[in-house]
């Protein structure tokens, strides 16, 4: 499993299938365990996962570990990730194509782990596994080939506003009780 998890990010790191490639320093393929039993996805690198090749490392990130270690867990229980693998310039949302171009690559990396759980940040990961509208799917399980899906917000829109800081803390609250 491990193998089949390298060498896919080998590919992500070769990868030219959109235009991102271009611009990126790093691809971000995602890091942690590749039999683990819940797996986390977010949106798309920002600049220091660019800088570093490694999922959520920048501030957005500091705010997921933390409110991890809440519940008791740490990054390193997980395999974490993005839908886009390569950071859009200035931050921008992912365009359809280049969701449409990146979305193999984490299919790929379901089948490998064989996660029981799925936690997606944001609004562009529940739209881009579960075709779900965000407002009404958000912080619900939702079964999916043997698969327990759960969006919450994105850990970015947390540090904005201290009332999706609260609402996401409950939702990640909700979920860890019911994943064990
Ligand atoms: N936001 C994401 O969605 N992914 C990262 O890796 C970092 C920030
Ligand atoms: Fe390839 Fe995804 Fe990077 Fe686009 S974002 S170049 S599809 S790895």
């Amino acid at each position: 499993m491990k193998n089949k998890i390298e060498k896919l990010a080998k590919q992500i790191m070769q990868c030219k299938k959109c235009r991102l490639w271009k611009i990126r320093k790093n691809a971000v393929p995602g890091e942690g365990k590749s039999n683990a039993e819940i797996m986390i996805i977010g949106q798309a690198p920002g600049r220091q996962e660019d800088e570093t090749g490694r999922p959520f490392v920048g501030r957005a990130g500091k705010l997921l570990n933390e409110a991890l270690a809440r519940f008791g867990r740490k990054r390193e229980d997980f395999f974490i990730t993005s839908i886009l693998k390569c950071f859009p310039p200035a931050n921008r949302k992912p365009k359809q194509d280049e969701i449409k171009a990146c979305l193999p690559y984490t299919l790929k990396q379901i089948e490998i782990i064989k996660p029981k759980a799925i936690l997606l940040l944001g609004e562009v990961a529940a739209k881009a596994l579960l075709n779900i509208e965000f407002k009404k799917g958000r912080g619900k399980f939702i079964k999916q080939n043997s698969i327990v899906y759960f969006a919450t917000y994105h850990p970015a829109a947390a540090l904005r506003f201290p009332k999706v800081k609260e609402e996401f803390l409950k939702d990640l609250e909700k979920f860890f009780i019911n994943i064990k």
